[in-house]
């Protein structure tokens, strides 16, 4: 069995050359299949694995657009419709200098076994552009979203493909996507999730991904009698999910001491309290500022820049209890690794897509502490945006307290069926191989019922 996992990987990285963060996703994901291949021979049969690594769909495609000098820009924009088994292809935009072919594909492979956790009918799908909106201006901003739109609206519908935001794209741009996307289609519909409040929102959107992220730290938490209260959390990034964690992590009696950008990060001994990260939510949500102006305002905290040679991040330096690295992929190595279980923490949760490497995560699986892989603890942004298109499709508005209730709910949800399929595999306790196979159980029973499609 060992074979058929490392040929279908060798078939992999053979079809798609230079995508490392791709077939890393394939690796975790088929290591932990392997139990549940050979308790039900009717997914080789069927080549369920080989067709589940292979894109439905994918749309490359040039966006043109005029920048504030009047010189004609070109960037490359993408639509990744991976897996439509369990409902329309969801995920979300990204737009980062970074963004390439493999990332999103990584991105929307993850997607689809996240989505199936939700317990929502939501397929998989990730999109984006390699442009950076830093910097840009809002009218940049728009030329740009309103260019990418007019191909991606040929694409995506709300029973399609329902995209929503990621890196880069907040309620700024999807505000632009939408408007084009209307104006183009001449439809008012739930095409896009993350929208205002005043035009088809729901309420808890933005907050849903951290929050649900340290609701799921915290049910993983009770299952060794503790709680967050006290506890010293490191969080990476600086943007929607690190906000939010940080906001749960406040509200729920822990202590946040640290926050980054791209450029570098902040370790505040003293504790990044209420009034600190309503300067962060002001300083990266209104002003677009660098993490480091946080320094300026609070000078009991150190800055570290960003260092590319360096062979590990010193944010995962710190003592702490609990990490959330909600930043970006592969901020976590084999070293980060170390440095944190040394460092004494005992739980990990993954606010971001695959933000530990291979390396790092045999090293928290070896050492027992509690590890929740993105596709589990990060689950709550795309669940909410299916309780959007719910409120979308009947035309309703549900209260603050009601969309809070039933993400926490399905966070509850997705931790036991992570757990309870840990245990009924042999390794209780290994959230990786629990969000694999539950997601992948679910995806493939259906891709069984649908024939060879
Ligand atoms: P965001 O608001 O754009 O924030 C991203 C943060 O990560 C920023 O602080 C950014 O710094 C930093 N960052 C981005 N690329 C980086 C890099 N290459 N190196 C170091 N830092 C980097 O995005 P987000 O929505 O919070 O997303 C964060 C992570 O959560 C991503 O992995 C995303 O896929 C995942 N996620 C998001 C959602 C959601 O609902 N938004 C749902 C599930 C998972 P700069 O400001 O300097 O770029």
């Amino acid at each position: 069995m060992g074979s058929f996992v490392d040929d279908i990987l060798a078939d992999v990285k053979a079809a798609n050359p230079a995508e490392p963060e791709f077939h890393q996703a394939v690796h975790e994901v088929l290591e932990s299949l392997l139990p549940v291949l050979e308790q039900r021979p009717e997914y080789r049969r069927y080549k369920i694995v080989e067709r589940m690594v292979e894109p439905e769909r994918v749309i490359m495609f040039r966006v043109p657009w005029v920048d504030d000098s009047g010189e004609v820009q070109v960037n490359r924009g993408f639509r990744i419709e991976m897996n439509s088994a369990i409902g329309p292809y969801k995920g979300g935009l990204r737009f980062h200098a970074s963004v390439n072919l493999g990332i999103l594909k990584f991105l929307a492979f993850e997607q689809v076994f996240k989505n199936a956790l939700t317990t929502l009918p939501m397929g998989g799908g990730k999109g984006g552009s390699d442009f950076d909106p830093k910097g840009k201006s809002d009218t940049e901003v728009m030329c740009f979203c309103q260019s990418f739109m007019s191909e991606l609206c040929r694409h995506i519908g709300p029973n399609t493909d329902v995209p929503a935001g990621d890196i880069g794209v907040g309620g700024r741009e999807i505000g632009f996507l939408f408007g084009q996307y209307k104006r183009l289609r001449n439809e008012f519909t739930g095409v896009l999730t993350g929208k205002g409040l005043n035009w088809g929102g729901s309420l808890i959107r933005p907050e849903a991904t951290g929050y649900g992220s340290v609701y799921f730290a915290a049910e993983m938490a009770a299952t060794r009698g503790k709680t967050l209260e006290d506890k010293v959390c490191l969080v990476s990034g600086s943007g929607n999910v690190a906000r939010f964690t940080a906001q749960k992590i406040l509200q729920l009696g822990g202590k946040v001491v640290t926050l980054s950008d791209s450029n570098g990060s902040i370790y505040d001994e003293t504790g990044i309290d209420g009034a600190k990260l309503e300067f962060v939510m002001e300083l990266k949500n209104a002003r677009r500022g660098r993490i480091k102006e946080y320094v300026e305002k609070y000078p009991e905290a150190v800055y570290s820049a960003e260092n590319p040679d360096d062979d590990h991040n010193p944010l995962w330096d710190h003592p702490a209890d609990c990490a959330f690295p909600s930043a970006t992929q592969n901020e976590i190595n084999g070293k980060d690794a170390a440095n944190l279980l040394a460092g004494g923490v005992w739980l990990v949760c993954e606010g971001a897509n695959m933000p530990t490497t291979l390396e790092g995560v045999d090293a928290f699986t070896n050492a027992g502490i509690l590890f929740a892989p993105g596709k589990a603890a990060n689950a709550g942004g795309v669940a909410t945006s299916g309780l959007e298109m719910s409120q979308n499709s009947m035309r309703v508005s549900w209260s603050r307290s009601e969309v809070d209730g039933k993400l926490h709910g399905i966070m509850r949800e997705i931790h036991r069926v992570c757990r309870s399929t840990s245990e009924q595999f042999g390794a209780p306790g290994n959230y990786v191989l629990g969000a694999n196979v539950a997601g992948f159980i679910k995806v493939a029973d259906a891709m069984i019922d649908q024939g060879v499609v």
